[in-house]
């Protein structure tokens, strides 16, 4: 059983068509069925011809299935869609980080952010709710209100409008430029393993997107009962918001904390299946000027992954506006990083990428939000 929250919004009316471009296969399959479409013996084939057409070609239009039955293709319009929610604003940063504000539903608003550059060629940070409910207290997406958990389509759909905006369709088996995805997000993914895994399911498959297991990575800030599910479920890279050494630190940080301490975080990690040196979990650290970047907390994050096969993230704190923290300088994180290379672990600081476009971690969503806010405020008094 999983810990979904149930943070759903009433379903959309019962007028509104399917939109095949967020199911599985096997959803797939039963919505040819029972549409009427497809009779049930065909319905295998039939799904695995259309799964090619949406995910491989990501086409958005029936009439282009050119092996499609004219008549079939007539049906399948009546009755699904295959559009992409709105793309409501695009930006790109002079480093080359494109963002995306997405209009799912009406009131239901998420970004995601291509990064150039990171992992083997680029990667997708996908949101996996609407706000968060667990107020990490260095964290802007904390402050927000949840609105709801994002559905199995509409984790799909961010990497296809990322797809379509870097032309990457027919879905290229080599060069690519979107060949990583991390669930990093607005979001705490493990309130919604369901839907990420069906989602996870469906971005990886071979004869679609085909993003491998092994280029996805889902970051948690340590919902540790949900650890085990996580990696049977979805096989996927495994990222952990660690942020602090100790308890009492970590309780401030990331309040979860108080219900999975860190002892039971790193027992649950130490367990997560597949791990290996060539899988090895990411520890993510945000760096918070005189909170928890001496170098003793270093060498104390050194002794907690000891035996653990273990990448190390040092992000740069991004500032926000109330925000009681700082940004540790430059000189501290790199004696701090000098620590942890010194123990082996390598090239470990995360260049902030795309801040001028507000796409930098724990920027997402609610900066926009501001900012359409202000202008808000100043058409009216205008
Ligand atoms: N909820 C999940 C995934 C989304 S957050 C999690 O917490 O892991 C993605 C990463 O951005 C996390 O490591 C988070 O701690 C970090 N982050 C959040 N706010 C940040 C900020 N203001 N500056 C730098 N990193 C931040
Ligand atoms: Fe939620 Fe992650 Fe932000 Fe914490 S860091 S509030 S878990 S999105």
């Amino acid at each position: 059983m999983s810990v979904t929250l149930d943070l759903s919004r009433p379903a959309p009316a019962a007028t509104s068509p399917v939109n095949l471009a967020g199911l599985t296969r096997a959803e797939l399959a039963g919505a040819l069925v029972e549409a009427g479409v497809v009779k049930p013996e065909k319905a295998r084939m039939r799904a695995s011809q259309l799964w090619r057409w949406i995910h491989h070609y990501g086409l958005t239009d029936f009439a282009a299935m050119t092996d499609v039955a004219k008549e079939t293709r007539a049906a399948l319009a009546q009755t699904f869609t295959l559009a992409r929610p709105e793309v409501v604003e695009r930006q790109v940063s002079k480093d080359g980080t494109r963002k995306w504000l997405i209009r799912t539903a009406p009131g239901v608003e998420i970004e995601t952010v291509y990064i150039p550059d990171v992992g083997r060629a680029g990667a997708l940070c996908v949101s996996s709710q609407v706000g968060c409910t667990l107020n990490c207290t260095f964290c802007h997406t904390g402050t927000q209100a949840l609105v709801r958990n994002l559905t199995a389509a509409e984790i799909v759909a961010q990497v296809q409008i990322a797809r379509d905006d870097l032309s990457e369709w027919p879905s290229p088996k080599e060069d690519r430029r979107l060949s990583n995805i991390v669930f990093m997000g607005m979001g705490e993914p493990l309130y919604n393993l369901d839907n990420v895994a069906a989602a996870i399911d469906i971005i990886a498959d071979g004869e679609g997107i085909a993003i491998s297991r092994r280029r996805i990575t889902v970051s948690t800030s340590g919902v540790v009962s949900q650890l085990t599910a996580l990696g049977e479920k979805t096989q996927a890279m495994l990222a952990i918001s660690l942020h602090a050494t100790n308890d009492p630190l970590r309780d401030v940080l990331v309040p979860l904390n108080r219900k999975h301490p860190i002892a039971d975080l790193m027992a649950a990690i130490r367990a997560y299946p597949g791990l290996s040196n060539a899988r090895r979990v990411t520890f993510e650290y945000v760096m918070l000027k005189d909170v928890n970047d001496s170098p003793a907390e270093a060498r104390a994050l050194v002794q907690l992954l000891k035996g653990i096969p273990a990448k190390i993230n040092l992000i740069p704190f991004n500032p926000w506006p109330g925000t009681q923290y700082e940004c540790s300088d430059w000189a501290t994180i790199e004696t701090f990083a000098a620590v942890l290379n010194k123990a082996g672990y390598a090239s470990p600081i995360r260049t902030p990428r795309g801040r001028d476009i507000l796409a930098a971690c724990g920027q997402l969503k609610s900066e926009s939000e501001k900012l359409r806010a202000s202008a808000r405020r100043k058409l009216a008094t205008a």
